[in-house]
Formats: C-alpha cells, structure tokens, sequence
C-alpha cells in the first residue's frame, strides 16, 4: 500500500504549519539547479493549479542515484519535510529528504517541454494535454459545474434520469442521428429495393440519442420533476468552435410548469452554477481571467448580478431590423436566428444573457405548445454574451387534439409517436423543460474559445481519435 498516507498538493498548500515525513506524488513541471548544490522541482498533482515547490539538497543519498532522471514530465515520490517558504507566491514548500522516480519523461522526446504550446497542437497530444496548467484547469472547472448540476437539482427534489442512449426515436429534428446498426454494411439485406430493418439488431432503424427530452416528459408525468444529464449525440457537419459530434445535456422536464415557470427555472439554474464555479474554483477561474480572456470575471458579474432580459422574437426580429448592422443572413419574420443575430442581441443590445421567447411555429418542433395567435410557440432559447444560444426549451402542447393536429401538418406518422400520445391521453398535464449544453457552459465559464478544449476527448467531423 503506497497511497495511504500520501498529501495532495491542493491540501498541503492550504496548511501554514510545518511538518515532517509529508509524503506526496506528482509530475515534476520545471526542475532548476542552483550553485549551490540544490535543486528547486515544481510539482503537480493536478488537485490544483498551483505547483509545490520540492528543495532537493544534492547531499540527499537518493538525489546522487535519480538526478539523471529528474526532469519535467517525470513523475516522482518525495518524502520530505514541510516548511515554511521565504520565497513569493508560496506559503509553504517541502525540503526533499527521499526522491524516487516512477517513471521519467525522455526531454529529447517528451512534447510538453515549457513554453507555451497552441490549443490546436495539444488537440494532437490530448492523452498528454491534461498534464497542462489549461486543461488541469478546465477539467477541476467541469468537475465542479458537474456537481453543481446535480446539487441543483437536488435540493429542488428532481429525480435524476437515466434516458436510453440508444433509440429508434429522433426528437424530431433536433439533430442528424447516427445510426446504430449490427448489419454487415458491405451487404446489407434489403426487400423491395430498401434496407431490411427486421434483420437488424432491434429489429428496426436505431441511432444514437440526439435528446432524451420525450422519454424525460414520460418520467415527468409521473415524478413531476426529473432532469436527465447524459451524452447526446449529433451527427451534422457542423465545424464550429460551439459543436460537437458528442456532448452533454442537461434536461430538466417538469410537470406544472408553463413557460414562465421554465425561463425563471433556467435563470436561476444558470445563476447558482455562476455563483457556485466562483465559490469553488477561484483560483482557476482567474488562471484563465488572465490568460485566455481577460473580461471572464467581469462576465461571470454580469450573470450574477442581472436579470436576464426578456424579448419575444418578434420584438428580436425588430431589434436587428433597427440596427444596422450587415449581417451575413437575412433578418425576417418566420427564419431561425443565427448566432450573430443572437451575439449581437445579448452582446450590443443588452450587455446581458437574453432570453427569447414566443417563436415562429413553423421552425419549431411539433411538441412545443401553440400560442393562441395562431403564429408562434412557446419556446425560449437562453442567449449568453460572446457564446450564443446555451439553452433551449419550452412549454409542451398537452392538449391530445392539437398535438395530433400538429404532428399531421408536419407530416409525421402518428404511430410512430403512439407512446409519446398516450401520456396526452391519460392523465396529461400541463409541463415544460429545456437542454442546456454542457460543453457550451464550460466554454462559457471557462472563456475557452473552442468547445473542443473543454471536453477530455472532442469528437467532431473527422476526428474521433483516443
Ligand atoms: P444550435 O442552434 O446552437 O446548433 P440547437 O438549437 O440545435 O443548437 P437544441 O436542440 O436546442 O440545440 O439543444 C439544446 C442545447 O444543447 C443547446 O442550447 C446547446 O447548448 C446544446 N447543443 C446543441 N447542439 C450542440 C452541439 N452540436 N454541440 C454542443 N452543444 C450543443
Ligand atoms: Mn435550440
């Protein structure tokens, strides 16, 4: 047993007494060599962002036997002792008394030497890019938010839910799915001159989950509230710094709730994950303050501290008809917003996260409850500054008849939504939800300018490397 009484990094720089026989292990950052026959170490464990200083005297027995394999990216154990340090930006540092490695890290060939290396080039080493201060940063972040998540919803009394990643249903156009499948794809059975769905695994077409919103709807109409977070798949071709093949959502679905009840739920939801990332992991937050953007403090303030706006599309559509601006699509009553419509909104217009509501019925999905005017939905999106669209959501049409209705005016085969109908027919109740992106949120509180950079492996169009 060798972990027993080993010390995290994280706990030892909080204590100010000194100590003897500390044991601790991490990967060596900087090694640096004085005259006077001392070695200065940094080392990391990843508990924090911050380094423990190790002072190896050159008299120590194990140094003479080590030395050649102490260097950055080798990970070491020292038993030593904890005293305090009269240098800056450390309170405490440990005089080494044994150093043995574990395994040390070629410098002629180990790629995370000191200087800074481009997001882009670590994206190629991402089995080795945890090991940089960003990524130990982002990863402790997510982590947190994670918690925070669950917390939330928690204390609220939501049921956490499980939702089937593998589905035969598409949440209607919310995204492409990838298709699931045990067929042999160099030939594949077919009657009639299409694909032989009934010698498939399933017995029919499956694809990943692109939302696990209609099975959390059947949970809601049973615990009242449940939120769903689970991977989420989308098989577009979008190359974006805010897409993912693969990512994570978070789905609350709460029976008696209409769409205010869910705009103030996504508010305070968004609210309590700022306030909490804050409380928790400052001293990462203003690692990347100061080095990825320096306006993400001030940022985070502005969430915190405001009330999020609200317009109706149609007030948006006006908004960006008044402005002026040159926009790469064309601003109209009936199209989707784009995300500069919406960047420009909460970022020029309001300074604030936005949250839109009350849009078109014809570029929303059939579940969404119609608006008596006989035009729109009731939808909102959450709209942050320098991010776009984190949130997406709305009420749910409950009413049997006009849910029907709308699944025949966009042409889908009832029978295929049976299911999903019947929770309108026994017991139907008023209720609403929303998806947030969890990756987007990260990219949010982190400032981290591509979504790639905030999940441990990316997947995006042609890359699903490690
Ligand atoms: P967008 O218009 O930004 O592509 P969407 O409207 O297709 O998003 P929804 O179906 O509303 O997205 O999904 C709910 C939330 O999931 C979004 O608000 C966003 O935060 C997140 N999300 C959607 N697609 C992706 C993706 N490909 N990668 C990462 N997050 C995503
Ligand atoms: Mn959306």
């Amino acid at each position: 047993m060798i972990n027993k009484t080993r010390k995290k990094i994280k706990e030892l720089l909080h204590q100010n007494k000194e100590q003897v026989e500390i044991l601790v292990m991490g990967w060596i950052r900087t090694r640096r060599d004085s005259k006077g026959g001392f070695s200065f170490l940094e080392i990391n464990d990843g508990s924090c962002l911050k380094n423990l200083q190790v002072i190896v005297d050159h008299n120590v027995d194990s140094f003479e036997r080590n030395s050649g394999k102490i260097h950055t990216g080798s990970c070491v154990s020292i038993i030593g002792k904890l005293v305090h340090s009269p240098g800056k930006g450390q309170s405490v540092e440990l005089q080494a008394m044994i150093i043995e490695v574990y395994g040390e890290a070629d410098p002629d060939n180990y790629p995370l030497q000191k200087k800074n290396h481009t997001f882009e080039f670590l994206r190629e080493i991402a089995h080795l890019r945890p090991r940089t201060n960003t990524f130990g940063a982002v990863m402790r972040v997510r982590n947190r938010l994670s918690f925070a998540i669950h917390n939330f919803f928690q204390d609220r009394g939501f049921i956490y839910l499980n939702t089937p990643i593998i589905t035969t249903n598409d949440c209607e156009g919310a995204g492409e799915m990838f298709q699931v499948t045990t067929l042999n794809v160099d030939s594949i059975p077919k009657v009639d001159g299409s694909v032989d769905y009934s010698r498939d695994f399933f017995g029919e077409k499956t694809g990943l989950t692109v939302s696990g919103q209609l099975e959390g709807e059947v949970y809601a109409m049973a615990l009242s509230d449940i939120y769903t977070f689970g991977p989420t798949f989308r098989a577009e071709n979008s190359n974006t710094s805010r897409h993912l093949s693969e990512f994570w959502m978070v789905e609350p679905e709460m029976a008696f709730y209409d769409l205010e009840d869910d705009m103030n739920l996504a508010e305070d939801f968004l609210r309590y994950l700022f306030k909490d990332v804050l409380e928790h992991c400052l001293e990462d937050l203003e690692f990347f303050n100061q080095q990825i953007d320096k306006t993400l403090l001030k940022r985070h303030q502005v969430v915190i501290d405001n009330q999020f706006e609200r317009v109706s599309y149609s007030k948006a559509i006006e908004l960006l008809g008044e402005s002026n601006k040159a926009f790469n699509y064309s601003v109209e009553w009936g199209n989707n917003l784009q995300s500069e419509h919406e960047r420009y909104i909460s970022e020029e217009v309001f300074e604030k996260p936005v949250i839109i509501y009350d849009y078109p019925e014809e570029i929303k999905p059939f579940y969404m409850k119609a608006n008596s005017d006989g035009k729109t939905v009731r939808a909102m999106d959450v709209l942050l500054p320098k991010l776009g669209e984190i949130i997406g959501g709305s009420q749910r049409e409950e009413d049997y008849n006009v849910l029907l209705n709308r699944m025949k005016i966009k042409n889908l085969n009832p029978d295929d939504y049976k299911w999903y109908l019947d929770l309108r027919r026994f017991g139907s109740a008023p209720h609403a939800g929303f998806g947030l992106g969890f990756e987007r949120l990260v990219q949010f509180v982190t400032g981290m300018e591509n979504i790639r950079d905030v999940i441990p492996f990316p997947r995006t169009p042609k890359n699903a490397r490690f």
